[in-house]
């Protein structure tokens, strides 16, 4: 069966059309439909795509920083305003995929993928949705992404909030293959500080379950203390809870649940290696 293409200058359009044909699919980068269309996935007859050039735009005016599903990975290593996002971007691929791959798309790759994503999650970012039928929704980033299988709109962009300090958000990821590889796993922590004490911590994990997740227990431990050796122990011994990583070619669950404190402490701790 021939591949269909069609363009709209809307994502409310595009968002009709693809309520209406269950084999139509959204492409923004490409770079992960792309691949499944020529490995052969015949349940694809329609690749729908969107013109709005507001899809791409990052608006930097407020306290929370809009930037569009359509946004590449290059867009955001190029603004400023965006540093804290640069070293999640920054290691997605390698030059061509960056080039390509979306916001987005980010949002909807299946673990191993999904490092920007995992940021966003420690950002607490809302994901802005255009329904088929001309409705929007805000959605909080850690609803949208346990039913996003489900999701019936397309997401137009995210929102954003500025981290309270340059080194209250921290990113790290762990891969075998440097420096572009897939991730073993990804952490992205937000740590505000108040009086040398943390608090409303967010911690978020990549590769360690289908989506990325809030560790939640972990951010119950640290609570209240500080970012020391003896402060983060109650919370490296929760690092694992709540995780569910696969098996596979880049590591098994129990290689991914080994390796997981020692980063997490590596992260919390500002250590490099
Ligand atoms: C060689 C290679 C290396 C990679 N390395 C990494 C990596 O290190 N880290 C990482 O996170 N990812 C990686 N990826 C995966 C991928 O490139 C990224 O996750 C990318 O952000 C996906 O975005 P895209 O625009 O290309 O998605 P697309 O392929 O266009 O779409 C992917 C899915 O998302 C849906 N979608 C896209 N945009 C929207 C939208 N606005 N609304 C609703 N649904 C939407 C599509 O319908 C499709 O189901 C890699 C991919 C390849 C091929």
């Amino acid at each position: 069966m021939a591949l269909q293409v069609k363009s709209f200058g809307s994502m409310s359009e595009a968002a009709a059309v693809l309520a209406s044909d269950r084999t139509a699919r959204f492409m923004s980068g490409g770079t992960l439909l792309m691949r499944a269309i020529n490995e052969g996935d015949t349940s694809i007859s329609m690749l729908v795509r969107s013109t709005d050039a507001a899809c791409r735009q990052i608006g930097a005016e407020s306290a929370r920083i809009e930037i569009g599903a359509g946004a590449r990975m290059v867009d955001i290593l190029a603004n400023r305003d965006l540093a804290f996002l640069h070293p999640a971007a920054r290691i997605v691929g390698g030059p061509a995929v960056r080039a390509m791959a979306t916001v987005g798309g980010n949002l909807f790759a299946a673990a191993p993928y999904g490092d920007l994503a995992t940021a966003l999650l420690a950002l607490d970012a809302i994901v802005n949705v255009q329904g088929p039928y001309g409705g929007a929704q805000q959605v909080p980033i850690d609803q949208f992404l346990q039913s996003r299988d489900r999701a019936t709109g397309l997401v137009t962009s995210v929102m954003v909030p500025r981290p309270a300090s340059p080194d209250a958000f921290r990113f790290r990821k762990a891969s075998r293959v440097k420096p572009k590889g897939v991730s073993v796993l990804s952490i992205a922590a937000n740590l505000p500080l108040t009086g040398g004490r943390l608090s409303n911590v967010r911690i978020a994990y990549g590769a360690m379950a289908p989506t990325p997740i809030r560790a939640r227990a972990v951010e119950r431990a640290l609570e209240g203390r500080s970012l020391d050796a003896a402060g983060i122990a109650p919370a490296l011994a929760a690092a694992t809870e709540g995780t569910n990583p696969a098996t596979d070619a880049l590591a098994s669950a129990w290689y991914r649940r080994e390796v997981l404190p020692v980063h997490l402490r590596r992260l919390l701790l500002g250590q490099n290696g």
